[in-house]
């Protein structure tokens, strides 16, 4: 099955869905990653970007488009088994990966409709205030040590460990996460 597919089964249809090209992300420095555009961008309009993927390959595709960082699918793989999605002795399989990036975006979407559209602000001041949260989490300053931090080092490992930590601290982060772990629970019904 196609990411495009799956985001359609879990989006509803009235919020926008576009399939990117990897060549396209690539070009734009982006991973190959779902995520949302709070406005419209050229010919996109606002709504939720896929990248053009099968559901199999996307952790795959995800691990290759960043290979000095082992630690991003294993914060998810523990993100999930804190909140009892997978059990302490399971790996993520792409299949949930999948699905949980999906709705972490969605997640994202109506915080940013309650929050921001709704009452009149735009998604340049979404941006703004996500990036100054980020900088009072010093969460760039721990992925430049990370970055500088001899690769596969033991140090490096520990910086971007902290450096996903302190990601999903983020309160954004946190209410999208939220909002896909609590459609997850639901769909395990
Ligand atoms: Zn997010």
């Amino acid at each position: 099955m196609k990411l495009i597919e799956r985001a359609k089964q879990l989006i509803p249809c009235d919020i926008v869905c576009h399939e990117i090209s990897l060549a396209i992300l690539f070009n734009a420095s982006r991973l190959p990653a779902p995520a949302f555009w709070p406005e419209s961008k050229g010919s996109y309009e606002s709504g939720i970007i896929v990248p053009d993927l099968r559901v199999e390959d996307s952790i795959e595709a995800m691990i290759k488009s960043v290979p000095d960082d082992p630690c991003m699918i294993p914060a998810l793989e523990n993100l999930l088994k804190q909140n009892h999605i997978i059990a302490a002795n399971e790996v993520m399989n792409p299949h949930l990966y999948a699905s949980f990036s999906i709705l972490h975006e969605l997640g994202h979407w109506y915080h940013f409709q309650e929050n921001y559209t709704r009452r009149g602000l735009n998604g340049q001041k979404y941006i703004t205030d996500y990036k100054e949260i980020q900088l009072k989490l010093e969460l760039e300053k721990i992925g430049e040590l990370a970055k500088k931090a001899k690769k596969g080092s033991q140090e490096q490992i520990e910086l971007l460990s902290e450096y996903h930590k302190l990601y999903r601290k983020h309160p954004f982060e946190i209410i999208a996460d939220q909002f896909a772990i609590g459609r997850l629970k639901e769909q395990m019904k």
